[in-house]
């Protein structure tokens, strides 16, 4: 037997059938033990040749994930995933617009994945520069959407990029203001949620270990 992340196996693809037994729960415990893997070193060994032919067809992923851009955070390796598995949504300091809202009610209630992560990561260069009001071209609008995080998080040090506390505790505070708002602009999401059909939760990566800390 694998110890492939995905129900499926090493060589094989989320099937439908597969997909509907998952309960979201168990899919988290599927992230949860693949990110183990990946920071032990033992990621699963796949053959993407192999698995190529059996996606044409459709798709049938577990999980959704809002990730940040950064290329420290390889959102498949971190959870031991490969084709099939997850739906990726990436922006820089993950948060959701109307686009990436449209995106997970696409994996969820049309494709039938069972859980959203909103992942956010260790030293985010969007939540620093939020953190430190950087104004340059398009980043001034995009960076607006962190302003809300950088109100709301809290510390006894200084307000700055400086203070690895802080950013950590914006990152923290972001994560939560994303997920609250997939519940409140996403009717379809949120009912999805209160049925027990999805699971929304949120998680931090650390760079330097690799591991990814479920929030709550
Ligand atoms: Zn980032």
């Amino acid at each position: 037997m694998t110890t492939s992340a995905n129900a499926a196996g090493s060589d094989a693809v989320l099937t439908q059938e597969q997909q509907a037994a998952l309960l979201p729960g168990e899919v988290i415990e599927r992230l949860r033990a693949g990110n183990e893997r990946y920071v032990a070193g033992s990621l699963t060994s796949r053959n993407h040749l192999a698995q190529l032919p059996a996606a044409v067809s459709g798709q049938y992923p577990m999980a959704a994930v809002v990730s940040c851009v950064d290329s420290r955070v390889p959102v498949e390796s971190i959870f031991d995933c490969g084709i099939g598995d997850l739906f990726v949504a990436r922006v820089a300091g993950n948060f959701v617009n109307v686009d990436i809202l449209g995106s997970l009610e696409f994996a969820c209630h049309v494709s039938g994945s069972k859980v959203i992560v909103v992942l956010g990561h260790e030293s985010c260069g969007a939540v620093k520069s939020a953190i430190d009001g950087v104004e340059l071209g398009n980043i001034t609008e995009m960076l607006s959407k962190i302003t809300r995080a950088v109100d709301a998080a809290e510390t006894t040090g200084e307000r700055a990029s400086g203070n690895a506390d802080f950013v950590a505790a914006v990152t923290e505070a972001n994560v939560r203001n994303t997920i609250e708002r997939i519940r409140t602009e996403s009717p379809i999401l949120a009912e999805m949620e209160s049925d027990g059909q999805i699971q929304i939760v949120g998680a931090v990566y650390e760079l330097r270990t690799g591991n990814v800390a479920f929030i709550d």
